[in-house]
Protein backbone atom coordinates (compact mmCIF):
# COMPACT_ATOMS: atom_id res chain seq x y z
CA UNK A 1 0.00 0.00 0.00
CA UNK A 2 1.34 3.66 -1.48
CA UNK A 3 2.37 5.38 1.81
CA UNK A 4 0.17 8.99 1.72
CA UNK A 5 -2.99 6.00 1.73
CA UNK A 6 -2.48 5.29 5.46
CA UNK A 7 -4.58 6.48 8.01
CA UNK A 8 -3.23 9.20 10.33
CA UNK A 9 -1.47 8.00 13.74
CA UNK A 10 -4.95 6.65 15.91
CA UNK A 11 -5.37 7.77 19.06
CA UNK A 12 -5.13 4.07 20.24
CA UNK A 13 -6.08 2.74 23.94
CA UNK A 14 -4.91 -0.49 25.28
CA UNK A 15 -7.76 -2.28 27.09
CA UNK A 16 -6.00 -4.36 30.43
CA UNK A 17 -8.43 -7.15 31.99
CA UNK A 18 -7.33 -7.49 35.86
CA UNK A 19 -8.65 -9.70 38.29
CA UNK A 20 -6.08 -10.17 41.19
CA UNK A 21 -3.18 -9.09 39.78
CA UNK A 22 -1.52 -6.51 42.10
CA UNK A 23 1.86 -9.47 41.45
CA UNK A 24 2.04 -8.68 37.89
CA UNK A 25 0.33 -4.73 37.18
CA UNK A 26 3.62 -2.77 38.53
CA UNK A 27 5.48 -4.57 35.70
CA UNK A 28 2.91 -4.12 33.45
CA UNK A 29 2.80 -0.90 33.98
CA UNK A 30 6.06 0.07 33.44
CA UNK A 31 6.15 -1.98 30.76
CA UNK A 32 3.22 -0.94 28.91
CA UNK A 33 4.26 2.88 29.75
CA UNK A 34 7.59 2.40 27.68
CA UNK A 35 5.52 0.52 25.16
CA UNK A 36 3.15 3.75 24.70
CA UNK A 37 6.17 6.40 25.03
CA UNK A 38 8.34 4.74 22.11
CA UNK A 39 5.28 4.18 19.81
CA UNK A 40 4.45 8.03 20.52
CA UNK A 41 7.83 9.29 19.91
CA UNK A 42 8.22 7.26 16.64
CA UNK A 43 4.64 8.90 15.83
CA UNK A 44 3.11 5.75 15.31
CA UNK A 45 -0.02 7.02 17.55
CA UNK A 46 -1.48 10.28 18.48
CA UNK A 47 -0.26 11.98 21.83
CA UNK A 48 -3.68 11.08 23.83
CA UNK A 49 -3.38 7.38 23.49
CA UNK A 50 -3.54 5.65 26.92
CA UNK A 51 -4.18 2.73 28.72
CA UNK A 52 -7.43 1.52 30.22
CA UNK A 53 -7.54 -1.02 32.94
CA UNK A 54 -10.66 -2.90 34.57
CA UNK A 55 -10.64 -3.87 37.23
CA UNK A 56 -13.01 -7.29 37.67
CA UNK A 57 -14.02 -6.89 40.92
CA UNK A 58 -10.33 -8.14 42.46
CA UNK A 59 -9.84 -8.31 46.46
CA UNK A 60 -6.49 -7.40 46.19
CA UNK A 61 -4.57 -4.17 45.64
CA UNK A 62 -5.37 -3.94 41.84
CA UNK A 63 -7.41 -0.99 41.98
CA UNK A 64 -5.33 0.65 44.43
CA UNK A 65 -2.26 0.49 41.61
CA UNK A 66 -4.68 1.52 39.11
CA UNK A 67 -5.68 5.08 41.22
CA UNK A 68 -1.89 5.27 42.20
CA UNK A 69 -0.95 5.29 38.39
CA UNK A 70 -3.19 7.16 37.38
CA UNK A 71 -2.79 10.46 39.56
CA UNK A 72 1.07 9.87 37.87
CA UNK A 73 0.29 9.30 34.83
CA UNK A 74 -3.79 10.78 33.29
CA UNK A 75 -3.45 9.05 30.10
CA UNK A 76 -3.47 5.60 32.24
CA UNK A 77 -7.28 5.48 33.32
CA UNK A 78 -9.31 2.78 34.84
CA UNK A 79 -12.68 1.05 35.13
CA UNK A 80 -13.61 -0.65 38.09
CA UNK A 81 -16.27 -3.60 38.53
CA UNK A 82 -18.28 -4.14 41.69
CA UNK A 83 -17.74 -7.72 41.85
CA UNK A 84 -16.01 -10.28 39.33
CA UNK A 85 -18.03 -10.00 36.07
CA UNK A 86 -15.36 -11.92 34.03
CA UNK A 87 -12.66 -11.54 31.72
CA UNK A 88 -15.00 -11.63 28.06
CA UNK A 89 -17.27 -9.03 30.06
CA UNK A 90 -14.27 -7.07 31.36
CA UNK A 91 -12.44 -6.80 28.21
CA UNK A 92 -15.98 -5.30 26.61
CA UNK A 93 -16.58 -3.04 29.14
CA UNK A 94 -12.80 -1.56 28.43
CA UNK A 95 -14.00 -1.81 24.55
CA UNK A 96 -16.81 -0.05 25.69
CA UNK A 97 -14.93 2.93 27.46
CA UNK A 98 -12.63 3.30 24.42
CA UNK A 99 -15.20 3.82 22.23
CA UNK A 100 -16.67 6.41 24.57
CA UNK A 101 -13.00 8.56 24.85
CA UNK A 102 -13.58 8.40 20.78
CA UNK A 103 -10.40 6.55 20.65
CA UNK A 104 -9.95 5.41 16.85
CA UNK A 105 -9.09 1.91 17.96
CA UNK A 106 -8.02 -0.24 20.90
CA UNK A 107 -6.27 -3.48 21.38
CA UNK A 108 -7.12 -5.77 24.44
CA UNK A 109 -4.03 -7.95 26.20
CA UNK A 110 -4.19 -9.83 28.86
CA UNK A 111 -2.48 -7.99 32.22
CA UNK A 112 0.71 -10.56 32.26
CA UNK A 113 1.50 -9.46 29.35
CA UNK A 114 1.61 -13.18 28.16
CA UNK A 115 0.88 -12.24 24.53
CA UNK A 116 3.86 -9.91 23.57
CA UNK A 117 3.32 -6.62 23.40
CA UNK A 118 5.69 -5.92 20.90
CA UNK A 119 3.46 -6.72 18.16
CA UNK A 120 1.53 -4.14 18.76
CA UNK A 121 3.36 -1.85 16.22
CA UNK A 122 2.46 -4.38 13.80
CA UNK A 123 -1.13 -4.19 14.46
CA UNK A 124 -1.06 -0.54 14.19
CA UNK A 125 1.04 0.01 11.26
CA UNK A 126 -2.02 -3.50 9.60
CA UNK A 127 -4.71 -1.09 10.82
CA UNK A 128 -2.98 2.39 9.35
CA UNK A 129 -3.21 -0.05 6.00
CA UNK A 130 -7.00 0.13 6.52
CA UNK A 131 -7.79 -3.12 8.49
CA UNK A 132 -10.54 -2.82 11.26
CA UNK A 133 -9.55 -5.93 13.05
CA UNK A 134 -6.32 -7.78 13.65
CA UNK A 135 -5.92 -10.51 15.46
CA UNK A 136 -3.07 -11.82 17.37
CA UNK A 137 -2.43 -15.40 16.81
CA UNK A 138 -0.15 -17.63 18.65
CA UNK A 139 2.36 -19.45 16.11
CA UNK A 140 4.18 -21.01 19.03
CA UNK A 141 2.65 -22.74 22.11
CA UNK A 142 6.00 -24.10 23.94
CA UNK A 143 4.92 -22.73 26.64
CA UNK A 144 1.79 -24.21 27.50
CA UNK A 145 1.54 -27.74 28.61
CA UNK A 146 1.03 -30.48 26.48
CA UNK A 147 -2.67 -30.96 27.48
CA UNK A 148 -3.70 -27.32 27.16
CA UNK A 149 -2.19 -27.55 23.24
CA UNK A 150 -4.16 -30.88 22.78
CA UNK A 151 -7.48 -29.51 24.55
CA UNK A 152 -6.96 -26.69 22.38
CA UNK A 153 -6.45 -28.15 18.98
CA UNK A 154 -9.40 -30.37 19.77
CA UNK A 155 -11.66 -27.58 20.53
CA UNK A 156 -10.72 -25.59 17.29
CA UNK A 157 -11.43 -28.31 15.65
CA UNK A 158 -15.07 -28.67 17.11
CA UNK A 159 -15.62 -25.39 16.22
CA UNK A 160 -14.98 -25.86 12.78
CA UNK A 161 -16.91 -28.92 12.57
CA UNK A 162 -19.76 -27.13 13.97
CA UNK A 163 -19.53 -24.30 11.53
CA UNK A 164 -18.31 -21.50 14.17
CA UNK A 165 -16.11 -18.77 12.55
CA UNK A 166 -13.27 -18.74 14.54
CA UNK A 167 -9.37 -17.54 14.02
CA UNK A 168 -7.12 -20.48 15.55
CA UNK A 169 -4.93 -19.91 18.37
CA UNK A 170 -6.18 -16.45 18.71
CA UNK A 171 -7.36 -15.54 22.29
CA UNK A 172 -8.39 -12.04 23.15
CA UNK A 173 -5.31 -10.05 21.97
CA UNK A 174 -6.51 -7.83 19.10
CA UNK A 175 -6.30 -4.70 17.64
CA UNK A 176 -10.32 -3.59 17.20
CA UNK A 177 -11.09 0.10 14.90
CA UNK A 178 -13.46 1.89 15.55
CA UNK A 179 -15.95 1.19 13.32
CA UNK A 180 -15.48 -2.49 15.13
CA UNK A 181 -16.33 -1.30 18.30
CA UNK A 182 -19.22 0.76 16.89
CA UNK A 183 -20.80 -2.79 15.86
CA UNK A 184 -19.34 -4.24 18.82
CA UNK A 185 -22.00 -1.76 20.72
CA UNK A 186 -24.98 -3.33 18.80
CA UNK A 187 -24.17 -6.68 19.69
CA UNK A 188 -27.03 -6.95 22.47
CA UNK A 189 -25.94 -10.58 24.05
CA UNK A 190 -25.58 -11.36 27.71
CA UNK A 191 -23.42 -14.38 26.82
CA UNK A 192 -20.12 -13.16 25.57
CA UNK A 193 -17.84 -15.07 23.48
CA UNK A 194 -16.05 -12.13 21.76
CA UNK A 195 -13.30 -14.41 19.92
CA UNK A 196 -16.67 -15.89 17.70
CA UNK A 197 -18.29 -12.40 17.66
CA UNK A 198 -15.66 -10.19 15.91
CA UNK A 199 -15.12 -12.82 12.75
CA UNK A 200 -19.23 -12.93 11.95
CA UNK A 201 -18.53 -8.91 11.51
CA UNK A 202 -17.19 -9.34 8.70
CA UNK A 203 -14.41 -6.05 8.67
CA UNK A 204 -11.52 -6.37 6.35
CA UNK A 205 -9.51 -7.58 8.90
CA UNK A 206 -5.20 -9.24 9.53
CA UNK A 207 -3.52 -11.30 11.29
CA UNK A 208 -0.17 -11.23 13.60
CA UNK A 209 2.11 -13.56 14.35
CA UNK A 210 3.89 -13.80 17.69
CA UNK A 211 5.27 -16.17 20.45
CA UNK A 212 3.21 -16.88 23.66
CA UNK A 213 5.29 -16.19 26.77
CA UNK A 214 4.92 -17.93 30.03
CA UNK A 215 3.21 -16.30 32.78
CA UNK A 216 5.87 -14.26 35.01
CA UNK A 217 4.03 -12.95 38.36
CA UNK A 218 1.20 -14.47 39.83
CA UNK A 219 -0.77 -17.32 38.94
CA UNK A 220 -3.48 -18.02 36.20
CA UNK A 221 -7.17 -16.48 36.91
CA UNK A 222 -8.15 -19.46 34.38
CA UNK A 223 -7.89 -22.65 36.09
CA UNK A 224 -9.63 -25.95 34.56
CA UNK A 225 -12.71 -25.58 35.51
CA UNK A 226 -13.22 -21.77 33.69
CA UNK A 227 -11.27 -22.87 30.60
CA UNK A 228 -14.04 -25.82 30.11
CA UNK A 229 -16.83 -22.96 30.78
CA UNK A 230 -14.96 -20.89 28.35
CA UNK A 231 -15.13 -23.69 25.74
CA UNK A 232 -19.27 -24.66 26.61
CA UNK A 233 -20.04 -21.07 26.73
CA UNK A 234 -17.96 -20.65 22.88
CA UNK A 235 -20.18 -23.73 21.50
CA UNK A 236 -23.67 -22.54 22.97
CA UNK A 237 -23.44 -18.94 22.15
CA UNK A 238 -22.27 -19.06 18.53
CA UNK A 239 -24.22 -22.10 17.35
CA UNK A 240 -27.12 -23.56 17.36
CA UNK A 241 -25.73 -27.21 15.77
CA UNK A 242 -25.47 -29.20 19.04
CA UNK A 243 -29.84 -28.71 19.14
CA UNK A 244 -29.92 -30.14 15.68
CA UNK A 245 -28.48 -33.73 16.68
CA UNK A 246 -31.35 -34.79 17.97
CA UNK A 247 -33.12 -34.29 14.17
CA UNK A 248 -29.53 -36.24 12.85
CA UNK A 249 -29.94 -39.14 15.81
CA UNK A 250 -33.81 -38.91 14.81
CA UNK A 251 -32.48 -40.60 11.54
CA UNK A 252 -29.59 -42.71 12.64
CA UNK A 253 -32.35 -44.32 14.91
CA UNK A 254 -34.77 -44.76 12.37
CA UNK A 255 -32.08 -46.38 9.82
CA UNK A 256 -31.74 -48.98 13.19
CA UNK A 257 -35.05 -49.45 13.26
CA UNK A 258 -35.77 -50.32 9.89
CA UNK A 259 -32.54 -52.83 9.80
CA UNK A 260 -33.44 -54.33 12.93
CA UNK A 261 -37.27 -54.50 12.03
CA UNK A 262 -36.06 -56.76 8.73
CA UNK A 263 -33.65 -58.90 11.16
CA UNK A 264 -36.95 -59.49 14.07
CA UNK A 265 -39.40 -60.56 11.06
CA UNK A 266 -37.00 -63.07 9.66
CA UNK A 267 -35.92 -63.94 13.08
CA UNK A 268 -39.97 -64.41 13.80
CA UNK A 269 -41.01 -66.31 10.88
CA UNK A 270 -37.87 -68.73 10.98
CA UNK A 271 -39.01 -68.93 14.68
CA UNK A 272 -36.04 -68.63 16.40
CA UNK A 273 -37.35 -65.69 18.66
CA UNK A 274 -39.51 -65.67 21.60
CA UNK A 275 -43.17 -64.56 21.38
CA UNK A 276 -43.75 -61.39 22.00
CA UNK A 277 -39.90 -60.24 21.20
CA UNK A 278 -40.10 -58.66 17.42
CA UNK A 279 -43.04 -56.59 18.28
CA UNK A 280 -40.91 -55.24 21.33
CA UNK A 281 -37.89 -54.46 19.48
CA UNK A 282 -40.25 -52.87 16.55
CA UNK A 283 -42.36 -50.72 19.00
CA UNK A 284 -39.12 -49.59 21.30
CA UNK A 285 -37.03 -48.41 18.14
CA UNK A 286 -39.76 -46.83 16.14
CA UNK A 287 -41.20 -44.70 19.31
CA UNK A 288 -37.29 -43.82 20.40
CA UNK A 289 -36.74 -42.58 17.01
CA UNK A 290 -40.57 -40.47 16.45
CA UNK A 291 -39.06 -38.82 20.12
CA UNK A 292 -36.09 -37.74 18.71
CA UNK A 293 -37.78 -36.34 15.46
CA UNK A 294 -40.68 -34.76 17.88
CA UNK A 295 -37.16 -33.35 19.76
CA UNK A 296 -35.43 -32.02 16.70
CA UNK A 297 -38.74 -29.89 15.93
CA UNK A 298 -38.50 -28.44 19.30
CA UNK A 299 -34.71 -28.05 18.99
CA UNK A 300 -35.04 -26.41 15.49
CA UNK A 301 -37.46 -23.06 17.35
CA UNK A 302 -35.35 -23.58 20.21
CA UNK A 303 -32.46 -22.64 17.84
CA UNK A 304 -35.14 -19.87 16.10
CA UNK A 305 -36.02 -18.34 19.42
CA UNK A 306 -32.10 -18.32 20.46
CA UNK A 307 -30.98 -16.52 17.50
CA UNK A 308 -33.61 -13.78 17.87
CA UNK A 309 -33.10 -13.31 21.82
CA UNK A 310 -29.50 -12.29 20.84
CA UNK A 311 -30.97 -9.29 19.50
CA UNK A 312 -27.83 -9.33 17.15
CA UNK A 313 -27.56 -6.69 14.24
CA UNK A 314 -28.88 -7.40 10.69
CA UNK A 315 -25.97 -5.89 8.79
CA UNK A 316 -23.08 -3.81 9.68
CA UNK A 317 -22.52 -0.53 8.01
CA UNK A 318 -18.73 0.05 7.38
CA UNK A 319 -19.30 3.31 5.51
CA UNK A 320 -21.67 6.46 5.25
CA UNK A 321 -21.06 8.68 2.06
N1 LIG B 1 -9.24 -12.06 34.12
C1 LIG B 1 -10.34 -11.26 34.39
N2 LIG B 1 -11.39 -11.79 35.07
C2 LIG B 1 -11.43 -13.09 35.47
C3 LIG B 1 -10.32 -13.91 35.15
C4 LIG B 1 -9.26 -13.37 34.46
O1 LIG B 1 -10.37 -10.08 34.06
O2 LIG B 1 -12.43 -13.48 36.08
C5 LIG B 1 -8.11 -11.49 33.39
C6 LIG B 1 -6.74 -11.68 34.03
O3 LIG B 1 -6.48 -10.67 34.99
C7 LIG B 1 -5.81 -11.60 32.84
C8 LIG B 1 -6.65 -12.20 31.72
O4 LIG B 1 -8.01 -12.17 32.16
O5 LIG B 1 -5.53 -10.27 32.47
C9 LIG B 1 -6.24 -13.62 31.38
O6 LIG B 1 -6.15 -14.39 32.55
P1 LIG B 1 -4.95 -15.38 32.83
O7 LIG B 1 -3.65 -14.77 32.41
O8 LIG B 1 -5.01 -15.80 34.25
O9 LIG B 1 -5.34 -16.60 31.87
P2 LIG B 1 -4.34 -17.63 31.14
O10 LIG B 1 -3.30 -16.82 30.47
O11 LIG B 1 -3.78 -18.48 32.21
O12 LIG B 1 -5.22 -18.37 30.19
MG1 LIG C 1 -2.21 -15.32 31.20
Amino acid sequence: MEQNTLRPAPNLVFVIPCYNEEETLPTTMERLGELLAGLKARGQVDSASGVCYVDDGSKDGTWRLIEERHKLDPSCRGVKFAGNAGHQNAVWAGMDAARQWNADCAISMDADLQDDPGVAGEMIERYREGCEIVYGVRDDRSSDTPFKRWTARAFYALMSKLGVNVIPDHADYRLVSRAALQALESFDERNLYLRGLFPVMGFKSAKVYYKRRAREHGQSKYPLTRMIALAWQGVTSTSAAPLRMAGFLSFLCALLAIGLCCLSLYKYIMGEVIQGWTSLVIVVLFLGSAQLFCLSIIGEYIAKIFTEVRHRPRYIIEKYL
